[in-house]
């Protein structure tokens, strides 16, 4: 008998993930209903950044089709704080996640109650506490000495202030993009040292209401959530049961992620679902009165927005084709690679008036900075531009502006529309 053939090695390498979030007409990418060109002529400059309302509504939907019906849906405002995405979240999830005070008054302002935001973050200042505890938001308090602090707040203002403890878990969440919990960590209170504080929390007299679980971020795997998830219940079930009170709320962190790199996959949402459905109906008997939330920040926007620059010029260098654009490192710095990448990965890049376009190439996509990080796509199968055409920067609705050093090298602005 002949050993089995071994798999035919692929001839197609990696490919980004299929376009779906906004159609192509005519070749050209439509955003908000409108043509890329137009578009770009009703915003008056490039380089901007678009975000979708219908694909933002689409991806609530989703969640609230195939996540349980009692899980909250928070939006973790860090992720997009434009304040008018922000104004059409909050009409759309249970609570917002802040993580400064810049952030609270954004959240307050687009009209979410006070009681569905919650305050995250490591070393919040003084003015921190004092706002969010006049806010009446809730604090997730990261560690024993911002407890006494908050307590002392509190007492100053003559106001109960509204805890949860944010834990930093013993185990993380497997093959993340980003790890937030598991060994030494800035963030949270050691599971260990939790029962302390609890105690601690009571006899101060503050207003204990929660845990806070974040193991993760940027996760494409459902039996990596799925594990985290069910350590966190756990988790959550041991601490509970030392308590002082009942616990009221578990927020059990988020971590669902999108695909920017080639080879990467959506996220199977249903089967996300499914597991956390199950999840809960057994969390149910031992935490019968708590309500569960989901902090969701790049899953829930990143898909809807796209980074649209110009072509400044199309110049080829030793056989290398180049399209140095009006937009760069300085308004999007993730998809240059310098934002928490290990190994420089392209995100989806398209040219946005000619998607499909006639001849092709291998072109690299840079800005006008000095510096040769600023890349924004490094050989990449494209359309043939020239000058004028439109670069886009698709998968870019999450960590983009807000997360650029705007002020590196000192060139224009870019601008944010909601569409
Ligand atoms: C950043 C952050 C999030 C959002 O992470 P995403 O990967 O954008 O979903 C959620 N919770 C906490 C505590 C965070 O710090």
């Amino acid at each position: 008998m002949s050993a089995p053939l071994p798999p035919k090695p692929s001839t197609q390498p990696p490919q980004h993930a299929a376009l779906t979030q906004f159609p192509v007409l005519d070749d050209s990418l439509h955003i908000g209903g409108m043509a890329l060109e137009r578009l770009a002529q009703r915003v008056g400059q490039t380089p901007f950044y678009a975000y979708d309302r219908s694909s933002l509504s689409a991806r609530v939907a989703a969640l609230r089709l195939h996540l349980p019906p009692q899980l909250q849906l928070h939006y973790a405002m860090k992720a997009n704080p434009m304040p008018a995405v922000v104004q059409l979240m909050a009409g759309m999830v249970d609570g917002i996640d802040v993580a400064s005070h810049g952030e609270l008054k954004i959240a307050l302002d687009a009209g979410m109650s006070p009681e569905r935001i919650s305050f995250a973050g490591p070393g919040k200042s003084a003015a921190d506490l004092s706002r969010a505890i006049a806010a009446g938001v809730m604090l997730n308090l990261e560690s024993e000495h911002e407890m006494e602090r908050a307590a002392e707040t509190g007492q100053r203002l003559g106001l109960r202030p509204v805890v949860a403890v944010r834990v930093n878990p013993d185990f993380e969440l497997k093959s993340s993009g980003m790890k937030m919990g598991g060994g030494p960590k800035p963030f949270g209170v050691d599971a260990e040292r939790v029962p302390a504080m609890l105690q601690r929390c009571a006899a101060l007299g503050l207003d204990w209401r929660g845990l806070h679980i974040y193991s993760g971020s940027q996760n494409l795997k459902p039996e990596a959530l799925h594990e985290a998830q069910s350590k966190t219940l756990a988790l959550a079930q041991r601490l509970a049961a030392d308590a002082p009170s009942a616990l009221q709320v578990l927020n059990m962190g988020g971590g669902f992620g999108i695909p920017y790199f080639p080879g990467e996959a959506r996220l199977n949402l249903e089967v996300v679902g499914a597991n956390l459905r199950r999840l809960l109906d057994q969390a149910r008997t031992e935490l019968p009165g708590t309500e569960f939330v989901i902090e969701l920040g790049r899953y829930l926007v990143g898909e809807a927005g796209a980074y649209v620059c110009r072509v400044v010029e199309r110049k080829i260098s030793r056989g290398q084709v180049y399209l140095v654009t009006d937009g760069g490192l300085h308004h999007h710095l993730a998809a240059s690679g310098n934002f928490g990448q290990v190994i420089r990965k392209n995100y989806p890049v398209v040219i946005g008036n000619k998607v499909h376009g006639g001849p092709r190439e291998t072109a690299s996509v840079v800005g006008p900075l000095c510096t040769p990080l600023d890349l924004l796509a490094d050989n990449l199968p494209l359309a043939q531009a020239e000058a004028g055409d439109l670069v886009v920067v698709l998968q870019s609705g999450a960590y983009g502006l807000s997360a650029s050093p705007a002020g590196f090298l000192g060139h224009p602005a870019a601008l944010e529309v909601l569409v």
